[in-house]
């Protein structure tokens, strides 16, 4: 069992429910699962109703699952949170371009297996492929990996694990037919993602660490960008401000759906990709779990940009292979989990000394509203529904201004309760219900 000394970022926050010592679980033993499991799973009729979520069908379909559904022998093999006790809770991400000819089919194909399983999460699939990120006890959400990796499309796929100490990472299990399994505003349907010879060429995360150095080493500056090598970060700018790689420009995009960089030809300096050598210069791109950059690679290799390279499997799979060295900071998830700290991919790995430095010279999170580094940073949708900002926010300013962003958003006429645990807000009707509960009691 690996130590476990970590050293956290000063002004970067743990969740609340978060638990070191349930990392204690997750240690390089070979996983498998329960041999119990294919015996205590309902054997179901061969011949089923199902809702097909997203459609207003209900098709009956033929499908033979069980066999499927045999315990594997060996899971996930580029996953180092290999654990004994099944029931353990893991978040797990991986997205494949693949054609795929009926996706209803294929989507009442996994409504099948899925409704058996304690699966939470958004699954989404089209004719481009699959984008996945779900929650469950290890052994529901392995399964379900291994019965698609039994799929000879979906073999090879890149699978990212993580431990959730927080149970469900989702509330609840949407799949369904997506048109585009990326939000981007021009349309992600007519792009050739399905020839990875437009996207950009994938970089394993060694390769990736020593192409940083060797910026790094050629600079020796804070910024890493110079004419013929521009490293580009294709996130939100909020999920920059909790952790990214060293001398990295903050993105000045608030969602990934309107990012235009190198899309335009007017002259900005908030656009890296802006008046460069399409067919010199070196572009570096990363993401989060690395969907995003085979989207927007390929737009940019329709835009005339030649020389295109990718983080593999993004920042989490980089954390997990390489640790924290060249990464500052936590990295920001889209789950419950919000940001999870380096160690979380790679157990017992300590930020690094230089990462300490950089957060010590003042580049790193601040509250949006006050702007201090205090540790109790966290980012929160404003409770304003109508404006519904991801900023993030110290405790104090919290209180404040009652969970929202600013002072407008204080009075506007839908707001919501102030969350001060780690939680997401729900949908709107509950609280409005709620209210209209109290008012009816108090009038009585
Ligand atoms: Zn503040
Ligand atoms: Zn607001």
């Amino acid at each position: 069992m690996a130590s476990l000394n970590i050293n956290l970022p000063p002004s970067i926050t743990i969740p609340n429910s978060f638990s070191l010592s349930s990392l204690s679980h997750f240690h390089g033993r070979q996983l498998s699962l329960s041999s119990t499991l294919s015996s205590s799973l309902p054997i179901l009729p061969h011949s089923k109703t199902i809702f097909i979520h997203g459609t207003n069908n209900f098709k009956t379909t033929q499908f033979s699952r069980n066999c499927s559904l045999i315990p594997p022998t060996s899971i996930p093999s580029q996953s180092p949170f290999v654990q004994h006790d099944d029931n353990l809770f893991i978040v797990v991400n991986f997205y494949h371009f693949v054609f795929i000819k009926d996706p209803q089919f294929e989507v009442s194909r996994h409504l099948f297996v899925l409704q058996e399983l304690d699966i939470h999460g958004r699954i989404y699939i089209n004719e481009q492929g699959v984008n996945a990120q779900f929650s469950g006890p290890s052994r529901d959400a392995l399964a379900y990996v291994k019965w698609l990796r039994d799929d000879q499309r979906f073999t090879d796929i890149l699978v990212q694990i993580s431990p959730s100490s927080i149970g469900h990472a989702f509330p609840r299990l949407k799949l369904r037919y997506k048109p585009s399994l990326v939000q981007f505003d021009l349309g992600v349907q007519d792009l050739p993602l399905l020839d990875p010879l437009m996207r950009a060429v994938p970089l394993s995360p060694a390769e990736w660490r020593t192409r940083l150095k060797s910026i790094n080493n050629n600079h020796d500056t804070a910024n890493a960008n110079d004419k013929n090598c521009i490293l580009l970060d294709v996130r939100n700018g909020y999920e920059w401000d909790i952790g990214h790689f060293e001398g990295v420009q903050r993105p000045e995009v608030d969602c990934f759906k309107s990012t235009s960089f190198g899309l335009s030809d007017e002259v900005t300096d908030l656009d890296p990709l802006v008046n460069i050598d399409k067919e010199k210069t070196h572009i570096l791109m990363y993401c989060t779990g690395g969907i995003r950059c085979d989207v927007y690679s390929t737009i940019l290799r329709q835009k005339g940009f030649k020389n295109l390279y990718t983080l593999k499997g993004g920042v989490s799979n980089y954390l997990q292979k390489e640790g924290p060295d060249k990464w500052i900071g936590n990295l920001f998830v889209f789950d419950s989990r919000l940001s999870l700290p380096p160690s979380t991919f790679k157990p017992g790995a300590a930020t690094t000394s230089r990462s300490q430095e950089a957060l010590a010279n003042n580049k790193f999170a601040k509250c949006y509203i006050c702007g201090s580094q205090v540790h109790e940073l966290r980012h929160r949708n404003c409770a304003n529904l109508d404006c519904n900002l991801l900023y993030l926010c110290c405790r104090d300013c919290v209180g404040e201004l009652r969970g929202c962003c600013c002072r407008d958003c204080k009075t506007a006429p839908r707001l919501r309760p102030v969350l001060f645990q780690h939680e997401r807000y729900k949908k709107w009707h509950l609280y409005r219900d709620s209210e209209v509960r109290e008012e009816i009691s108090t009038l009585n």
